[in-house]
């Protein structure tokens, strides 16, 4: 007879300290047995199989960096934001060691699964889960809106074999004030009132020097007979995107409707004091840059950015193409 292992139960206040004292922004736990997780279980289970329990944590990113139109300032902080967070979650699962508990921290991002390439490449969802720890919810631009923070957050999972004698649950209202602005902003149309979150629009553009044109720069590279050719495809200036982001980690192309989000107490008033200012300080930049933006032919993505006149439309392959045989 298999010996069953045995969990002991912590106070939430306890752990929510300790992680708190770490430096995480605000925290959330999780049961991972209830309900509403039921297909996220699975993953988790494959990523720790004595998981019980979930800490969803954020760290707040500096909001006028995400908002700058110079993008690589924005760049910048996503990734120093995302090491913090990746070495706080660390920091916090080496104190839980400390008074019994075990567990893994999740990747906020990449790497991932790509085991299961084309697929779904993630095993845990930290939206999911800060939904679920009451972290706060998604809004129109599909990203999570803490109540405080907003849309300036990154997230992140630990998964750990405790179990707390409280749990968090889900927010009973959405922070997301419903103001538009990031359908206003996306380049792609990918955000659109009323419509579901176009991703392959988003992705196309925003992952350009991510795995997205990466697998369009190696078949360039590769099919091309010479330099005229491949600049039809790369010119001198996407091809050092590429090279900075294989250099320096990955440059995101837009994230324009993380900038421009009012949501959150932090932002919130001063923005719906003065609207004209924010929309003529931060989104018209945004929104009026002159820059490519990558859509698949006859997409609702194509015709969306071509009804902007300071984008220059770039048409690129599709992301997942069958090699030819
Ligand atoms: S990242 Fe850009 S393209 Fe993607 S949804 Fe946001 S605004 Fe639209
Ligand atoms: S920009 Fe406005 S509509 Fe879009 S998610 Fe933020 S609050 Fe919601």
């Amino acid at each position: 007879m298999t010996k069953k292992l045995e969990t002991k139960t912590y106070t939430a206040e306890t752990i929510k300290n300790i992680c708190l004292e770490a430096g995480a922004d605000d925290v959330g736990l999780v049961n991972l047995d209830r309900e509403s997780l039921e297909k996220e279980r699975e993953g988790a289970l494959y990523v720790y199989p004595l998981a019980r329990s979930v800490i969803s944590i954020i760290v707040t990113n500096n909001r006028e960096n995400l908002q700058s139109p110079a993008r690589y300032v924005a760049n910048e902080e996503y990734h120093h934001t995302g090491d913090k967070i990746s070495e706080l979650s660390r920091e916090i699962l080496r104190r839980l060691n400390r008074i019994g508990i075990r567990g893994v921290v999740v990747n906020k991002g990449w790497p991932m699964n790509l085991d299961h390439f084309p697929g779904k490449i993630w095993d845990v969802s930290h939206k999911i889960m800060a939904v679920e720890a009451g972290l706060g919810h998604m809004g129109l631009n599909r990203l999570v809106l803490h109540p405080k923070f907003g849309s300036a957050i990154q997230l992140d999972s630990i998964l750990i074999n405790g179990v707390m004698d409280q749990y968090d649950r889900p927010l009973t209202e959405n922070p997301c004030i419903q103001c538009n602005l990031c359908a206003a902003v996306c380049p792609t149309g990918a955000i659109t009132k009323g419509q579901p979150f176009d991703l392959f629009a988003c992705s196309t553009h925003t992952y350009r020097d991510n795995m997205t044109g990466f697998q369009n720069w190696v078949e360039a590279m590769v099919t091309s007979r010479d330099m005229t050719e491949y600049s039809t495809h790369f010119n001198n200036r996407e091809t050092a995107f590429m090279w900075q982001s294989l250099m320096f980690r990955m440059s995101y192309r837009c994230s324009y409707c993380m900038a421009v989000c009012p949501a959150g107490e932090e932002i919130k008033s001063d923005y719906l004091k003065n609207k004209k200012d924010h929309v003529e300080r931060i989104l018209k930049p945004l929104r009026d840059r002159p820059e490519p933006v990558y859509v698949v032919a006859g997409s609702k993505a194509e015709a969306r950015a071509k009804r902007n006149p300071n984008k220059e439309v770039r048409i690129v392959p599709a992301m997942i193409r069958t090699p030819p045989k």
